[in-house]
């Protein structure tokens, strides 16, 4: 018995991984090898990655311009970790981010390393912002998610009921993100009123954090109007806005960051994910050099001198000068928005529709259990493809943005033909969506 089980290929896993593990219980497939947008597993199947991990890969997997920076820091012995110690690695990170990124937007920011993780940043920015402000309340929307540490998760919308208590929620007002429920700029205004009511009731916040666009939350998207409106809320507040751009980032809404159109300028930016452009673990925050108000060593980590994801970034970061990348990018977004078009189309708009902007994009589907059978489906065409949203309503497409066009063509074909499965086996479309 425990023979034949031991001789499965997923046996390990099951025998010594912790529960917790997750991604993997859909997709088993033991993976080995990535190149841009495809990846194999140990038994040489070939699968499309409509992932992305979650968005850490937006130049895919092994990038050749990045793997051979990689490959040649290596090959020099190149200083790999360093706490904060001055390296040629991290100057030429500094220099490529104020040069490509920064000054091209007219931003001028501080750069914060911070631990290696997402969570990291975000619990680093929820820090500065009440040391900054001297206040302790921080607002934060519904169906934001920013991480997993306990100041992350207390201003993240998910709670997960199993577990006990798992937050600190004292000391965060929740308010609803555009849309929810209808909700608008009124919504704001209220708050805004009841803060500044000396018996309103609430405490004038140290921060406002948001996502632009929301990732694991159902690719919400917030409107440049009301974006602008809660950075002017913010600065009549006296709060610090931090946008979490750790999934819209690096590129995923079709430019840098995701607020650019909104023409807002936060006070603190979380970068995480895709920014070392090759999966290796690097965060950062964007800090308005009059909010730099950390002493030396007051938050201090072991981990905040990856060399080997500086170097990466650095080269990463070239590419958003790139007019080639830049318009295969334009291209790949327009593909698959005329795909979403077209399919919502073809199942009827109110029971299929698209959400979400640009490469970060997918379908919502009135019936939510639908979502999951696409999903299977998807896996066993050799789509590698997640669900987002409150009720995991969204089927999230998140290729590399360096797909190429007919790899795309092939992903988006395998899709097709897992919602034409999903709907044979269960046909109901279900409600429609309010209007
Ligand atoms: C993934 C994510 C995080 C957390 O990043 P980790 O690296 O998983 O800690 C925070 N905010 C947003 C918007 C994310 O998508």
């Amino acid at each position: 018995m425990l023979d034949a089980r031991s001789s499965r290929p997923d046996f390990e896993f099951e025998r010594s991984e912790s529960g917790v593990r997750y991604y993997c219980r859909n997709m088993p497939a033991i993976l080995t090898r990535g190149l841009n947008a495809r990846v194999w597993d140990e038994s040489g199947h070939e699968y499309i990655d409509f992932l992305s991990a979650c968005g850490a890969l937006n130049y895919g997997h092994n990038h050749p311009i990045l793997k051979s920076r990689i490959m040649s820091y290596l090959a020099s012995d190149g200083i790999l970790t360093s706490l904060d110690l001055h390296t040629a690695a991290k100057r030429a990170f500094l220099k490529a981010f104020r040069e490509a990124i920064l000054t091209p937007h007219g931003l001028d920011y501080r750069i914060q390393f911070t631990g290696p993780t997402g969570t990291n940043a975000v619990e680093a920015a929820l820090k500065l912002a009440r040391k900054v402000t001297g206040r302790r309340t921080v607002a934060a929307f519904t169906n934001a998610f920013h991480g997993m540490t306990l100041g992350s998760m207390s201003v993240s919308g998910k709670r997960n009921d199993a577990a006990p208590e798992p937050v600190l929620p004292d000391g965060v007002t929740r308010l609803p993100y555009e849309g929810y429920l209808g909700a608008g700029i009124a919504e704001l205004d209220r708050y805004a009123a009841m803060v500044e009511d000396p018996s309103g009731g609430e405490e004038r916040p140290a921060a406002i954090i948001l996502e632009a666009v929301q990732g694991e939350g159902g690719l919400n998207v917030a409107s440049p109007g009301w974006l602008r409106h809660v950075a002017r809320l913010a600065a009549r507040l006296g709060a610090l806005l931090i946008v979490d751009d750790i999934q819209a980032g690096c590129g995923r809404t079709g430019s840098f960051f995701s607020f650019e159109k909104a023409g807002i300028r936060p006070d603190i930016v979380c970068l995480s994910k895709s920014l070392s452009g090759t999966g290796l673990p690097l965060s950062v925050l964007l800090i308005a050099p009059q909010h730099d108000k950390w002493q030396p060593g007051e938050h201090n980590g072991t981990f905040r001198g990856n060399n080997l994801a500086f170097v990466s970034a650095a080269a990463a970061l070239e590419m958003w000068k790139d007019e080639e990348f830049l318009s295969g990018v334009r291209a790949s977004s327009r593909r698959v928005w005329d795909w979403l078009t077209a399919t919502s189309e073809r199942y009827g708009p109110n029971h299929i529709r698209p959400k979400g902007v640009g490469l970060m994009s997918g379908l919502e589907f009135t019936n939510h259990g639908l979502t999951q059978r696409v999903c299977r489906e998807c896996y066993r065409r050799k789509v590698l493809i997640e669900t987002s949203g409150a009720h995991d309503e969204v089927v999230k497409i998140m290729p590399p943005l360096t797909i190429e066009p007919d790899v795309l063509d092939e992903g988006l074909d395998r899709l097709d033909d897992a919602i034409a499965s999903a709907l044979r086996q269960s046909p109901d479309l279900g409600k429609r969506f309010a209007a």
